[in-house]
């Protein structure tokens, strides 16, 4: 027999291998193998099995890694469809659906000497005091780890060894499982009655999972304009996909939601429902959350609902924070199927959970599911995808969702559930626009606190409230420049202003970390003025001018500056939580999902900040995060105040997000995409070249762009952009061109960009990167 195997070093290509009669049995597809490949050994996953090869004096397979094939067939396909959409190389896709940790040749298990009680008959033996008194801890435990028992006995190995040796205990290596929560006491959790809303969106849901599939679910309310626009689209529009694109609803049109739920409406406790629903099927269940969200209190609540009763299950967690070991651990827990439900960021989509029933997007519209290096893949897409290959019931929840997605929607291609009033029946805040401008022609060069915010946050330091302050800017200020020669220190690895922390006293890079002393005097050679000046501004400054102003206030800082250690985050929101803390201030670490009931004002202080990104996004991002941001006020008994500061205070998306009005900010949106013809009206490929040298980066670019257009001049609907500079030329030393590519397909495009990029010949020192679908232009 011969195994085809994808080699985990870069050659996009497969090797046939033989399978020696001693490997006979154990090498199936998706085993983990270790090669021979010239003088090395390689490591590497077989994607096939044949019984003949086109070539001869094939190596045989050296060894098998681990005891279960780790790349289960159905993720096996799920990393082919990557490599072939997000037009990457087999291996790096291959890559990215297991774990670091689990991919190592060694199994990754932890091993510690345990000490078990033997059984005797008869008589105890004869002991000294001491061993007795160790003999009776073992006794009682049966068995424990030896450290522990050292620790505990307040004794050494040589007694144990004497306990050995009288046949009284065993001490032998075991497989002792890291539980990333161990310590954690959860109480556990019953599920609590539904509203209307949640019980119909439950409903359906339960529907789809059963494989029934209904014919009607909420159309999006929208005005007439945009449903005529979609009832257009409909017919023969744009993106209407035929075959592998991530959003295909023909093949199973009900089994995609998209649960649109504003703040507060109960969305969690529907998921907790519907994958409880799953586990009755006897199926698993996939919740993804952002990262930032993944808080123990978020995994808590999961964990306290299926640890007990008749559908319990562990409960496994994939994120960055764990260790490599207890990511391994989590992983095999998952693997050996003792773990049903997964919970994680990004790459838990990866996770082999099977038979797979639900999966669950929470915070659909979050960019963060769009992994920034190759495989460049976007995470609810890739959900959406692997719910119609294992017939998974997919919902994507968010209180904003994409357009994307609610474009979809209209489109028939996901089903639309609507949870638009909070389930705890507190009125949503109240949102007052302050006009910046004002504020500036009344002094200072850059206002922080406009007079109504001020007055806003004594008013809740007098009646014991607390406030939250945003700002999604973290250092003190965003530039240091001279006044008398305008000179700006600037990052001398990439083409961006360098931003002041003042705690530290220092100038740092926001792009590459670099840093480097504050200069007394301007480093202008022929200027030296000692009045070099800050401005911008920054989360460092507003907690010293808060300080300032209210001096008794109790006032903490939470962005990525003043989390030195793994806990702060927990620790500092923890105090909040009490009321140790009046007002915190912070980057959006703070917007996302957290429930304080005692807030009940929350201040943007510069709202529009993302507004003028070269992002076709930007409108979009800022809409979701004054929304996500404005959710944090008036979650407790006392409705909620949220003052957003802005110097261009009528822009559609903060005037919509002061109104909490999805719907119309969608439909002025929507039909500035149509116009430009922007996602969803067409599909983005972003070539990037990138380069120490500037003229080298440039001339390949131009030469990338005829290639490009005697590729794939014959794709129709073909729009080619650039090549220009990014928005950011210069980061971390190399200089970067883009081109943009728009086409209302991408299936086709990939394929060919796939063939281009591998013949095209470039010098040594430029590299190009494929990202399709882009969510950041930067
Ligand atoms: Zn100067
Ligand atoms: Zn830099």
């Amino acid at each position: 027999m011969i195994a085809r195997v994808t080699l985990e070093i870069a050659l996009r290509k497969e090797f046939d291998y033989l399978i020696p009669p001693g490997l006979t049995g154990q090498v199936d597809v998706g085993s983990r193998v270790q090669v021979p490949f010239g003088q090395r050994k390689v490591l590497g996953c077989v994607t096939a099995l044949a019984e003949e090869s086109a070539h001869t004096r094939l190596k045989p397979i050296l060894k098998v890694i681990g005891a279960q094939t780790l790349v289960t067939p159905k993720i096996l396909k799920l990393a082919r469809w990557i490599g072939d959409y997000y037009c990457c190389a087999p291996e790096v896709a291959l890559k990215s659906v297991l774990p670091e940790a689990v991919r190592h040749e060694q199994a990754g298990w932890r091993e510690l000497l345990y000490v078990r009680a033997l059984p005797f008959s008869g008589e105890l033996p004869k002991l000294a005091k001491r061993q007795k008194d160790v003999w009776h801890i073992i006794e009682e435990r049966r068995e424990l780890p030896l450290k522990e028992l050292l620790e505990l006995a307040q004794t050494t190995a040589v007694t144990i060894r004497r306990l050995e040796d009288k046949g009284l205990v065993s001490v032998a290596p075991q497989i002792s499982e890291r539980d990333p929560y161990g310590r954690e006491h959860i109480l556990p959790s019953q599920p609590l009655p539904l509203n209307d809303a949640q019980a119909k969106a439950l409903a359906a849901i339960k529907a789809a999972m059963n494989g029934v599939i209904e014919a009607e679910g909420d159309k999006p309310a929208l005005v007439s304009r945009t449903e005529a626009l979609a009832h257009l689209h409909a017919v023969g529009g744009p993106h209407n996909s035929k075959a592998d694109e991530p959003v295909n609803g023909k093949k199973t049109p009900a089994r995609t939601f998209l649960l649109h739920g504003v703040t507060g409406s109960g969305k969690t406790e529907v998921y907790l429902q519907a994958i409880a629903y799953a586990l009755e099927q006897g199926k698993g269940a996939i919740v993804l959350v952002p990262e930032i969200s993944l808080t123990p209190q978020t995994v808590e609540r999961f964990k306290a609902r299926f640890s007990s009763g008749s559908l319990q299950t562990l409960v496994a967690v994939l994120h960055s924070h764990l260790s490599a070991g207890e990511r391994h651990d989590e992983w095999h827990k998952i693997r050996q199927g003792r773990a049903r439900i997964v919970i994680g960021a990004r790459s838990a989509i990866f996770a082999p959970v099977e038979p797979l029933g639900l999966i669950i997007v929470d915070e659909e519209h979050e960019h963060t599911y769009k992994q920034q290096e190759a495989p460049r893949y976007h995470a609810r897409d890739v959900a959406i995808v692997r719910g119609q290959m294992e017939g998974a019931t997919v919902v994507l929840g968010s209180a904003t969702p994409s357009l994307e997605s609610f474009y979809n929607c209209s489109q028939g291609k996901y089903t639309l559930l609507r949870m638009i009033e909070r389930a705890d029946d507190k009125k949503m805040p109240v949102v007052r626009i302050v006009d910046m401008r004002q504020t500036l022609r009344k002094g200072t060069s850059t206002p922080i606190f406009s007079p109504q915010l001020k007055e806003a946050i004594a008013q809740r330091l007098d009646r014991s409230e607390q406030a939250i302050l945003f700002l999604n800017r973290r250092g003190y200020a965003t530039i240091l420049q001279c006044p008398l020669c305008g000179f700006v220190a600037g990052c001398p690895n990439c083409s961006l202003s360098l931003t002041f922390h003042r705690q530290e006293q220092k100038l740092c890079c926001h792009v590459c970390a670099h840093t480097e002393p504050v200069p007394p005097v301007c480093p202008n050679e022929k200027c030296r003025n000692p009045a070099i000046r800050y401005s911008g501004l920054g989360t460092q400054r507003v907690e010293e001018t808060l300080a300032k102003l209210f001096p008794h206030a109790r006032i903490k800082r939470m962005d990525s500056d003043a989390l030195k250690r793994k806990d702060d985050f927990r620790r500092i929101l923890g105090d909040f939580r009490v009321g140790k803390i009046d007002i915190l201030v912070g980057t959006q670490m703070i917007a996302k999902g957290l429930h304080f009931p005692n807030v009940t004002l929350v201040g943007i202080i510069y709202a529009d900040l993302a507004l003028h990104q070269p992002d076709f996004r930007a409108s979009e991002r800022t809409f979701q995060l004054l929304t996500q941001v404005a959710g944090r006020a008036g979650r407790g008994d006392v409705e909620g105040e949220v003052f957003v500061q802005a110097f261009t205070p009528f822009h559609p998306a903060i005037q919509y997000a002061r109104r909490h009005d999805f719907a119309g900010f969608y439909e002025q949106e929507i039909g500035f995409r149509e116009q430009l013809k922007y996602p969803p009206f067409s599909r983005i490929a972003l070539l990037t070249l990138k380069g120490r040298n500037e003229e080298k980066v440039k001339f390949s670019a131009e030469h990338l762009k005829r290639e490009v257009e005697k590729a794939l001049g014959g794709i129709k609907d073909l729009v080619l952009a650039g090549p220009a500079p990014a928005p950011l030329l210069r980061a971390q030393t190399y200089y970067r061109y883009q081109i943009m590519l728009r086409a209302r397909r991408m299936t086709a495009l990939s394929k060919s960009l796939a063939e281009l990029t591998r013949a095209i010949a470039l010098p040594e020192d430029v590299t190009l990167s494929v990202d399709i679908d882009p969510a950041d232009f930067g």
